[in-house]
């Protein structure tokens, strides 16, 4: 089995690609983000205490988003591999998943994908998604701006994390689509050789 992370800013098309890559690769994709979007829209208890923080462009708290995590991933069992999209997005949540996948599997990350692209990009990208998406995180440029400031706050910090582990690999996520899919399909295709 193998398990693959894509990590990168809001805006940097973690969750386009993981969506293409899953479907080429026949590999699960797990989406912190589409979980906690559908408790919101459920109005589970759970969606109700993340919408507060997702609404102003804050990460959830750790534990919150470990526990929702966990639940999910243990109703998966006999894949072939696993995209994570949106976990870890801290250096506490990247221990965590190590620890998780230890227990539960007897293995570790095999690659973590950093999507690279400038704050100035990602702006005008979320902008545009926000007149399409109808999502509130993407409502004005000062929720942009919190999830820009967060995630270099405190998802930036696991790249080094994952260069120590060796396991890490930057893509540029400028460009197409298709350009960045392509850029994502070589590296992977060289870790499954
Ligand atoms: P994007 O990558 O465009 O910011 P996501 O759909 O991945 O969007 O996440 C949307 C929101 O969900 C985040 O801004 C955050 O509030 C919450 N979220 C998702 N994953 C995590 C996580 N691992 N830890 C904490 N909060 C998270």
């Amino acid at each position: 089995m193998i398990h693959i992370i894509f990590f990168g800013p809001p805006g940097s098309g973690k969750g386009t690609q993981a969506n293409y890559i899953s479907e080429k690769f026949k590999f699960f994709h797990l989406s912190t983000g589409e979980m906690f979007r559908k408790h919101v829209i459920e109005q589970t208890l759970l969606g109700n205490i993340v919408q507060t923080y997702m609404s102003k462009g804050l990460l959830v708290p750790d534990e919150v988003t470990t526990n929702m995590f966990k639940e999910e991933l243990n109703k998966h069992n006999n894949i072939k591999g696993l995209i994570y999209d949106g976990y870890p997005r801290t250096l506490n949540q990247a221990k965590n998943l190590d620890e998780i996948l230890k227990k539960k599997f007897l293995e570790k990350i095999n690659l973590s994908i950093f999507f690279s692209i400038k704050d100035e990009i990602l702006i005008k990208r979320l902008s545009k998604r926000s007149k399409i998406s109808g999502r509130l995180d993407d409502s004005s440029i000062l929720i942009i701006q919190n999830r820009i400031t967060e995630y270099h706050k405190k998802t930036k910090p696991i790249s080094d994390f994952y260069k120590e582990k060796k396991c890490l690999i930057t893509i540029k996520a400028e460009g197409s689509i298709y350009q960045v899919k392509k850029r994502l399909e070589n590296v992977i295709l060289k870790k499954l050789k």
